[in-house]
């Protein structure tokens, strides 16, 4: 087993580390009264090669390993865990259409969204539910070469702002469930879609909002995968983004123990500084331990992809472990800082705003831990 990285994965890690140090991180609080995530950090991320890195070169990528694209995104998200959202999505919808796409529509697309021209987003929850995400109403009904679909997605991140949606619609019946559903690329520009937004809690600049689909015509050539097999096939995609997720949360929780374990060596109290307190001290050694252990998760998730392997377990496992543990590490972290960690001089409240959304969307801890236990006891009825 080999834990080293090599000279040319280190090289792109420190190129995205520099990138999130010097573009990012300085204007992640200023950025918490912004809507709209600038069009300008996003091209700037297309032309150094950090969005949708795993795609192959001949579409724009970089073609570099699953695990690889991981440990760029993790940098980008130290210096702004919301901006790190376009990468992200765009990895997993990318990694979707290359799969499952027509050759044309993959040629038309994937640089587009690999140079940071177009942002795409997942239109999966629909208002009756997300957890249980093969009760879709959205209708499809072929009419010659164009589906024409109406209903509402709901809950979709960088709804007012991307470009292109992948939408998940129903082309069969509701009895068929999971086999009645297929996924469409859509231009947002298209006749008949409208979007709302919501007032969130935090990720302001990348905003949720309901998209609504009225009578939105659509060519044939845009639906990804067979009719009917749109969640089989594509929602297999969704082991990848939450591996990245994990990631993008535990570079929140890193950034703030860094700046924690340098906070306590200057702090002093009672003459001393706080570093001599075991209290102090000791809530952030296991707050190490349990990153450390997260964090290899994701990476094994990402290694097994890499291998072509199956990382649906290792994913979900990812995916409720991380974003909670990353808001609990910068809460710890908050209440270290004292007075000041409480006031949004300090990042950290802004963080745990940001952050927490992440134990919802993509999935809840919930339906992660069902699908884990299915794997040791299958699926029970
Ligand atoms: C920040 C954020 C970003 C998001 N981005 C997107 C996006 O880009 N695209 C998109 O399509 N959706 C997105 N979502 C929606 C998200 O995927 C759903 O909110 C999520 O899947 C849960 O669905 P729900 O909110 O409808 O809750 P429900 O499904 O109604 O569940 C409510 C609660 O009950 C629990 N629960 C449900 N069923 C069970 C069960 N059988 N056993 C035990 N517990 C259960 C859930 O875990 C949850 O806690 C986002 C959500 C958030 C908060």
């Amino acid at each position: 087993m080999d834990f080293g990285l090599t000279d040319f994965q280190q090289s792109l890690i420190d190129s995205a580390r520099r990138f999130a140090n010097d573009k990012l991180a300085p204007g992640y609080q200023a950025r918490d009264k912004e809507t709209l995530i600038n069009r300008d950090i996003v091209t700037q991320m297309g032309q150094l090669g950090f969005i949708a890195p795993e795609v192959p070169e001949q579409f724009g990528g970089s073609g570099l390993d699953a695990l690889t694209s991981g440990l760029i995104t993790e940098a980008i998200a130290e210096g702004d865990m919301n901006v790190a959202y376009v990468p992200i999505n765009a990895s997993l919808i990318a990694n979707c259409i290359v799969n499952h796409g027509q050759a044309e529509v993959v040629e038309e697309i994937i640089p587009r969204m690999c140079s940071g021209e177009a942002v795409a987003c997942i239109g999966l929850t629909e208002p009756q539910g997300g957890s249980d995400a093969a009760n879709i109403a959205l209708k499809a009904t072929q009419d010659g070469d164009y589906y024409i679909l109406n209903g509402e997605k709901t809950s979709i991140s960088l709804a007012e702002q991307c470009d292109i949606c992948l939408v998940f619609t129903r082309t069969g019946t509701r009895e068929e469930q999971a086999h009645g559903i297929s996924a469409f690329l859509v231009d947002m520009k298209n006749e008949g879609i409208t979007c709302t937004r919501f007032d969130d809690l935090g990720e302001k600049i990348v905003g949720r909002g309901s998209i609504f689909f009225d009578d939105v015509r659509i060519h044939k050539k845009y639906r990804i995968g067979d009719e009917g097999k749109g969640f089989v096939q594509v929602m297999q995609g969704f082991d990848f983004s939450r591996a990245l997720i994990g990631l993008q949360c535990l570079a929140v929780a890193r950034k703030s123990l860094d700046e924690t374990w340098a906070f306590i060596q200057q702090r002093t109290t009672f003459g001393k500084v706080l570093a001599v307190n075991q209290g102090i001290t000791f809530p952030l050694a296991e707050a190490e331990t349990q990153l450390e252990g997260a964090r290899l998760v994701c990476l094994k998730a990402l290694w097994l992809k890499a291998q072509g392997r199956d990382h649906t377990k290792e994913a979900a496992m990812a995916k409720w472990w991380a974003p909670k543990l990353a808001f609990d590490i910068t809460q710890q972290c908050l209440l270290t800082h004292g007075h000041g960690g409480y006031s949004n001089e300090l990042p950290f409240e802004q963080r745990l705003r940001d952050v927490l959304g992440m134990q919802i969307g993509d999935g809840t801890a919930q339906i992660m831990k069902m699908v884990i236990a299915r794997r040791y006891v299958g699926k029970l009825t």
